[in-house]
């Protein structure tokens, strides 16, 4: 079959369904939630879309208490199954082009979720239908699952999983070719100070962040009173890390705030952390509980990303290193916590690397405490999964990349065994969850065929 023919025949189609889906606004609106809209309207509006599109295409169509759902086609007692999500991030400001349009300008659609993750959903989409034409009898049967809550936790995926089966083997159409067979682990640790702060603190207050999955991109403390030299001090710093930021008299103390850089948490490299800078600058202000807050931000993250100062670093030749994100900072008058986001190596023995930073922390005035942990996810390279769709990808792109490991979380971690495959070439800007997102459209078609013989290449022995 020349599944790039047939792809390009039919792209009229697979445009227009794109635009339709991107057209619905998925985002979650947890403040209009019901039992029969557990995500808001627009997720559920994203999943009936897709139920719809199953239905009419003549396959078996089932919705999971409106949290997910799927398309089935085929026979067999094995099941493969492709994992999507049509939900998407918050449009956030600055577009060039309508977020829920799906314009086509030189090439590319733009709109939310073009890459992530409804454009790949309907190259897979368009693929399954391609296979279902074409007549050729599979031995498995092909199951898109789709899912409406990836973006804020899984929640649709693990409702779906325990009611539904497992497939025997699968793929995620959301992140990057040639395939990702490593995916960390992503903890969540809390560091909380013991002691409170005293009555006469000079630290008021510090705040930083609101998600523990971004690097915060600024900071702000409260001081009672500021050093003869704290001002200079101050723009002498933030001229020495390049950043803004302002000191400011307010009606009985002092506000310092400090700018940053906004990056995902699985790449804290990628940014410029402005709570650690803080920290890092009010070392030289402070005393007390305030200090000790402060001086262990600048010692454990201010360093290096990798939680060296607790014996947390660790990286293997399969997924890199072990990453620590201090996302959501805060100090007041009931003390101080730091809530980091994790992102371990696949052999990292996690219990005995948070105990022994337990134990170096045993003399300090901080906890360590972990309120969620997401194991790794591994499918070695030389499984037949991962050699069977690296083929596929080779044969239409003659492109011989390493498979990858990645910090972040796709839906390849709920499958027993599952990878994810695509669909973002090599080279190409990850603009997913920034303004202006845009999806290739002949990579969508290339995309679409791949899928395609994917899909008989698992189903069919
Ligand atoms: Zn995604």
């Amino acid at each position: 079959m020349n599944w790039l023919q047939i792809a390009q025949e039919r792209k009229e189609e697979l445009l227009s369904e794109l635009q339709q889906l991107i057209q619905i606004e998925s985002v979650l609106d947890e403040n209009n939630a019901t039992p029969d809209m557990p995500f808001g309207q627009g997720p559920l509006d994203a999943l009936h879309f897709m139920l719809n599109k199953g239905e009419s295409a003549g396959m078996r169509v089932k919705n999971i208490d409106h949290m997910a759902g799927h398309i089935e086609m085929g026979e067999g007692q094995e099941l493969l199954g492709i994992l999507c999500h049509v939900d998407v991030v918050p449009v956030g400001d600055g577009w060039t082009y309508p977020p829920f349009e799906g314009r086509i300008v030189d090439g590319k659609l733009f709109g939310r979720g073009a890459i992530d993750d409804k454009g790949p959903t309907i190259a897979a989409w368009l693929a399954m239908k391609m296979v279902k034409d074409s007549g050729i009898k599979l031995d498995k049967r092909v199951r898109m699952i789709i899912g409406t809550d990836e973006e804020s936790g899984f929640r649709c995926v693990n409702r779906y999983f325990e009611k539904e089966e497992m497939p025997t083997i699968g793929f995620a159409p959301d992140a990057d070719f040639p395939l990702i067979n490593a995916e960390k682990g992503i903890a969540h640790l809390i560091f909380s100070q013991k002691n409170k702060a005293a009555a006469d603190e000079t630290l008021l207050s510090f705040t930083a962040g609101k998600r523990i999955n971004m690097v915060p991109d600024s900071a702000e403390a409260k001081l009672v009173s500021v050093s003869e030299d704290g001002a200079t001090n101050f723009q002498r710093f933030l001229q020495e890390n390049e950043t803004e930021g302002s000191l400011t008299k307010a009606q009985d103390h002092y506000i310092i705030a400090i700018k940053g850089k906004s990056a995902h948490a699985m790449e804290p490299e990628k940014g410029v952390n402005a709570a650690v800078l803080l920290a890092q600058f009010l070392t030289t202000e402070l005393t007390g509980n305030g200090l000790t807050f402060v001086q262990f931000i600048a010692d454990v993250f201010g360093k290096d990303h990798f939680g060296t100062a607790l014996t947390l670093n660790y990286r293997d030749e399969m997924s890199g290193e072990t990453t620590l994100n201090p996302g959501i900072i805060k100090f007041d008058a009931n003390g101080g916590t730091i809530e980091v986001s994790m992102r371990y190596a696949v052999t990292y023995s996690f219990e005995e690397k948070i105990t022994a930073a337990q134990q170096v922390l045993a003399q300090a005035d901080f906890t360590l405490d972990v309120a969620s942990d997401s194991a790794p996810h591994y499918i070695p390279e030389e499984d037949e999964l991962v050699q069977t769709l690296v083929a596929v990808y080779q044969k239409y792109t003659n492109d011989f990349s390493q498979v990858l490991s990645t910090g972040g979380g796709t839906y390849a971690r709920v499958l027993n065994k599952g990878v994810a495959f695509g669909m973002l070439f090599p080279g190409e800007a990850d603009v997913a969850h920034q303004k202006d997102e845009f999806v290739d459209v002949e990579n969508l078609i290339t995309a679409a065929a791949i899928y395609a013989e994917a899909i008989v290449k698992l189903a069919s022995k």
